[in-house]
């Protein structure tokens, strides 16, 4: 028997928070869940989080079980400084034990006011009772220049930044995973200027995971509030032949019912423009293998 040599580990994926804007709980978004922006990526031995929204202390929770006193060692993929981005930051157990490291990586003007930016909102007294140095882990800041070279690696795993269409600006990712390119492209309001340099960072990945915040209706009276339109969001991917693409950053006031109902239209939608095409929503708890 010719001996054959092991394939690459799957890359394995699990949505902590789906939400954008605000944290939005409750019996009508139990389906989809109500946490804001936290990804989970494990990528060719490394542990990749994109964004530290309120889904991040589930996270955490799940990763003092799994390492049961084992150190943790991760990557936090910073997007930009909204709430919905870093308020979950605070409440992640890990970050309160010595033995953890955690490197982040975001924008901003210089590796001090990226820290500032998470250190800012744990100031000891008015918005968070314990100053940002209480947390024991090494924690590194990592700029990224904006006007320089957006590709880093993490581990083995290469990882392109790129700026988009966001007030205040916001950064997407690119992670080249053994099976394929995974873009984090929230935070985008699609249909700009720049679309055409969107496409140049999206083409070519297995599955984009792209800010959908508003259907067709809603689009009309939310330009400018730095999100996507589901329709202008499968005209990108379709474009440039994605071939799977899950929506994310859901509104706060789309409940269960509403987000069944724009997948089902962006199912349609893709059904007929682009044949072939992988559509779903990103769900809190769902876990996805490539
Ligand atoms: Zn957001
Ligand atoms: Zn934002």
């Amino acid at each position: 028997m010719p001996h054959q040599l092991p394939g690459p580990s799957p890359t394995l994926m699990r949505f902590w928070g789906v939400r954008g804007s605000l944290p939005s709980p409750g019996p009508s978004t139990l389906r989809y869940g109500g946490n804001t922006t936290c990804i989970e990526v494990r990528t060719g031995g490394e542990l990749i989080v994109i964004d530290a929204g309120s889904g991040i202390r589930s996270l955490g929770q799940a990763l003092l079980e799994a390492h049961a006193g084992t150190p943790i060692k991760l990557t936090l993929l910073h997007s930009h400084a909204h709430w919905d981005h870093i308020q979950g930051f605070p409440f992640f157990a890990p970050a309160y034990l010595p033995t953890t490291r955690i490197r982040i990586v975001g924008g901003h003007t210089s590796a001090a006011e990226l820290r500032r930016v998470f250190a800012d909102q744990m100031d000891g007294k008015r918005w968070f009772p314990l100053p940002f140095d209480r947390l024991a882990a090494t924690i590194d800041f990592d700029h990224l220049d904006l006007a320089g070279d957006l590709r880093f690696r993490v581990g083995e795993v290469a990882v392109t930044a790129c700026p988009t269409n966001h007030p205040g600006g916001s950064l997407g990712f690119r992670i080249e995973t053994p099976q394929g390119a995974i873009v984090f492209l929230s935070d985008h309001e699609t249909g700009g200027p720049d679309e055409p340099r969107i496409r140049d960072f999206i083409a070519g990945a297995v599955l984009l995971i792209a800010d959908a915040q508003y259907d067709a209706t809603e689009i009309v009276t939310r330009r400018g509030w730095g999100h996507g339109c589901v329709d202008e969001v499968m005209t990108l991917a379709g474009g440039v032949g994605i071939g799977r693409v899950v929506l994310f950053h859901h509104d706060p006031s789309h409940d269960d019912t509403f987000l069944d109902e724009l997948v089902k239209k962006a199912r349609a939608r893709a059904g007929s423009d682009h044949p072939g095409m992988i559509v779903e929503a990103a769900r809190e708890g769902d876990r996805i293998e490539l």
